[in-house]
């Protein structure tokens, strides 16, 4: 039997994230238009890319058979997608690449399903710079016929694409990757801050320690950064408490809770709320070396360079 495949891609939410998924999109020739709320940043990527205009949104999603999703948290998602349901044709898939609670992932898709279009779950994980070489994790939920569908979507902007299961099952193992980057946020953190405790010279233990039983993306790829106290890279702090609050609810639905879970969204809140929201998760050092030195978060940012 032929799958009919899906090949005409909308990207709505162009972020850090949405951009370069856009451009692999456009290089493969999957992608037909593009579609932001502040719409200055449509127009430039329309003009980046040279895609064909249209009229108005209404018929830039007629005639589209995919929507890409990927905007900030779960009420903006819930929004647009009220937004675009009478403007999308019957038989068209919608594909969030979001991280949103596996709760709404089920409640919007049942809000399309209504409508007589398809939802796939599509959290990914690698960052801005798996955005960008298009080799994104992606967890995908939702019907295998349309996941099948999607493989030439997915392809184009991940190397690791996995079908988790029912709609919300990606999202779930989304909350359980968010679970594990907290962990190693706070183990590499709290260690880095003790190595400049001990007066040990840093750079030399992101060295040694990333080539044995310690080593892991984190210590190698933002190890060297936050010694020189640069946070300016990678993965903002808000979105992983955004994230961190998506576990504990999804915790709370099992009546279960996890420390590491409740530690990480306390750390990450202070963090925010001294006005460190917009730097990467790595900032979570500034914390631990508080936390040594018996010093509040106002002393510790005279350190930056
Ligand atoms: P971002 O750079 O802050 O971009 C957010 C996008 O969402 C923008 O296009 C924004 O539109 C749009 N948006 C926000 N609220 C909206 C609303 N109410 N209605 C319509 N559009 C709205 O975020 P990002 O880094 O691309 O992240 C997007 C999603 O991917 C998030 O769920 C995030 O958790 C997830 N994610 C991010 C990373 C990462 O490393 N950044 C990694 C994995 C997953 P405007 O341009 O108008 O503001």
């Amino acid at each position: 039997m032929t799958i009919d495949k899906l090949h005409q891609v909308v990207v709505y939410g162009l972020g850090a994230m949405g951009r370069p998924m856009a451009r692999n999109l456009h290089k493969q020739g999957l992608l037909i238009g593009v579609k932001n709320r502040t719409q200055g940043k449509a127009q430039a990527m329309q003009k980046e890319l040279g895609l064909t205009p249209f009229e108005d949104e209404a018929e830039l999603f007629a005639a589209a058979d995919t929507i890409l999703t990927c905007v900030s948290a779960d009420n903006d998602l819930k929004d647009i997608i009220q937004h675009i349901i009478p403007l999308l044709k019957p038989g068209s898939v919608v594909i969030d690449c979001s991280t949103v609670s596996p709760k709404t992932a089920q409640s919007v898709s049942d809000d399309l399903a209504a409508n007589g279009i398809a939802f796939l779950d599509a959290p990914v994980s690698g960052g801005v710079e798996g955005a960008k070489k298009g080799s994104l994790s992606i967890m995908v939920g939702g019907d295998r016929e349309h996941y099948k569908r999607a493989e030439d979507i997915f392809s184009a902007i991940g190397s690791q694409i996995t079908h988790m299961g029912k709609v919300g099952q990606g999202q779930a193992t989304k909350a359980v990757n968010q679970v594990m980057v907290a962990g190693v946020a706070q183990a590499v953190c709290s260690a880095l801050a003790m190595a400049e405790q001990c007066k040990l010279d840093v750079k030399k233990v992101v060295e040694v320690l990333s080539a044995g039983a310690a080593g892991n993306w984190f210590l190698e790829n933002r190890g060297q950064t936050m010694i020189k106290n640069e946070f300016n890279v990678g993965f903002k702090l808000d979105l992983l408490l955004k994230d961190l609050h998506i576990c504990q609810s999804t915790l709370d639905s099992m009546d279960a809770a996890l420390p590491l879970v409740q530690n990480s969204i306390e750390d990450y809140r202070r963090l925010s709320e001294a006005g460190y929201g917009d730097e990467d998760i790595s900032a979570l050092i500034r914390l631990k070396r508080c936390l040594l030195n018996q010093e509040d978060l106002t002393q510790e940012s005279e350190n930056d360079g």
